[in-house]
């Protein structure tokens, strides 16, 4: 199949074939057609796959029928992330080259004004997060009965982050008669309850299974023996120092240990930078961009920052953390190998970590080899060698230091109490973080709202 045969107009052919695509990909291929005659479509795809083309393409192509009107958009794309969303620009900005179109970036973390602007003078198409779209529209700048065309991206990555009752909202506020193109990597039952309520008789696309990791990705475990953050970093470094690693994003479970083990590289002379919801959407942006052009060698991230970023050229992922979920570990291990290169992963994993690492290989039905570092054990020596400092009376193990043998992460202080998890989920959704009234930010308040 080629793209001439997906019913898409020359002036898109165009932008495609300037794209430098010669094929569709497989969600491509399975939706555009059903898109572009008007139908609902349930697109069951992960990232990676292509899928942004698959509802940006046959948007482009309903919107070019058309003219906008101030504050009433006739299209609509909802993502989760903000990331997520300037990516889903981009592929817009590409695609309709050439093309008066308008759009509106609408991201929590930057001022409401610039956007207003835009919306006042009409905009063909929003791509917006949850709780940004809701607030303009909370705020009277929009009206979203305008909306013909709904896109839902990530679903079930929205779902993880709370944003179902949003979601909700965003549906009951577009005219039933408009059309959905709804996409998920999974499908738990809430989002199937979501799309048998809101989509029409949806043609269901489905492509790859979402626990299949990728061939092109060398999987490995880097085990130690003890459960400290300080030989963790040392493991983690003695790993990345190898010749293959050109770049690589490392994942950490925790916004905070994205910033300790961030400033850690930064200390140790590598090139790193963290990424994670609680920091302003510009260092966001400039990080991403740095790692993206390559300024950057390594973006120590948190899931939800990182979720769904297309960047082609990662070598090597590295797990800082076993993720709580499997399914985050396919999506974590899934920033490289991408466009058929191949990638590398590597996890590191302490005793308190067989259970979650259990549950990764029941989800991947892979057995993951250990990583050869005959540098680690001289180093993991090093630093359990180390004279307690001068002036402390106690024994090393009676007051854990960043560097004393210390309980398993589980047992240790750092655990949230379960109140502090159920909130520190919901914050750490990257749910827009200008949104007045907020939920529970607890005893932290961001920069910018102080
Ligand atoms: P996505 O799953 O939308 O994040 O896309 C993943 C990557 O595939 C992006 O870098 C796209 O630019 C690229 N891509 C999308 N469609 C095609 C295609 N038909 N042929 C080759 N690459 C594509």
């Amino acid at each position: 199949m080629t793209f001439d045969d997906l019913g898409l107009s020359p002036k898109l052919l165009e932008a495609i074939s300037a794209a430098g695509y010669t094929e569709p990909t497989p969600i491509q291929a399975g939706a555009i057609p059903h898109a572009i005659q008007g139908k609902d479509v349930l697109g069951i795809a992960q990232t990676g796959t292509g899928k942004t083309a698959s509802f940006t393409l046959p948007l482009i192509e309903k919107l070019s029928r058309g003219r906008a009107k101030a504050r009433m958009p006739r299209s609509l794309i909802i993502t989760p992330t903000r990331e997520l969303a300037a990516q889903v620009a981009e592929n817009f900005e590409t695609y309709s080259a050439g093309q008066k179109l308008t759009m509106a970036l609408l991201i929590g973390g930057v001022a409401f004004g610039p956007q207003e602007e835009i919306l006042n003078r009409g905009a063909d198409v929003l791509i917006a997060t949850p709780g940004r779209l809701l607030d303009h529209f909370g705020r009277g700048k929009l009206l979203l009965t305008g909306v013909q065309l709904l896109v839902v991206d990530e679903a079930d990555r929205m779902l993880d982050m709370g944003f179902i009752p949003d979601l909700e909202k965003i549906f009951s506020l577009t005219p039933p008669r408009r059309q959905t193109l709804f996409f998920s990597a999974t499908m738990p039952k809430e989002i199937q309850s979501l799309v048998d309520r809101f989509l029409k008789a949806p043609e269901r696309v489905e492509v790859a299974r979402p626990a299949t990791t990728s061939a092109n990705i060398e999987q490995f475990l880097v085990r130690i023996d003890q459960s400290i953050p300080k030989a963790k970093r040392t493991a983690l470094r003695v790993a990345m120092d190898r010749e293959n690693v050109r770049n690589g994003i490392i994942f950490c479970n925790r916004k905070r240990d994205v910033d300790i083990v961030a400033r850690s590289l930064q200390k140790h002379g590598l090139s790193a930078a963290p990424i994670h919801g609680d920091l302003d959407q510009s260092e966001r942006t400039a990080t991403l961009a740095n790692f993206k052009s390559g300024d950057l060698k390594f973006l120590v991230a948190s899931d939800v920052a990182a979720r769904g970023l297309d960047i082609p050229d990662v070598s090597h992922v590295f797990n800082f953390d076993v993720p709580h979920h499997a399914d985050d570990y396919v999506h974590r291990i899934g920033r490289t190998g991408r466009a058929g290169r191949q990638g590398e992963s590597v996890t590191i994993i302490t005793p308190a970590d067989d259970k979650a690492l259990a549950a990764v290989t029941k989800l991947t039905k892979k057995d993951i080899p250990d990583l050869d570092l005959p540098a680690l054990a001289s180093a993991l020596d090093e630093i359990s060698d180390r004279k307690p400092r001068r002036g402390s009376k106690s024994k090393p193990t009676a007051k854990p230091r960043d560097d004393a043998p210390a309980k398993p992460r589980e047992e240790s202080k750092e655990k949230p109490r379960s109140k502090d998890r159920k909130r520190s989920r919901r914050h750490d959704n990257d749910r827009d973080q200008d949104r007045l009234p907020t939920i529970g930010f607890g005893d932290h308040v961001p920069d910018f709202m102080k």
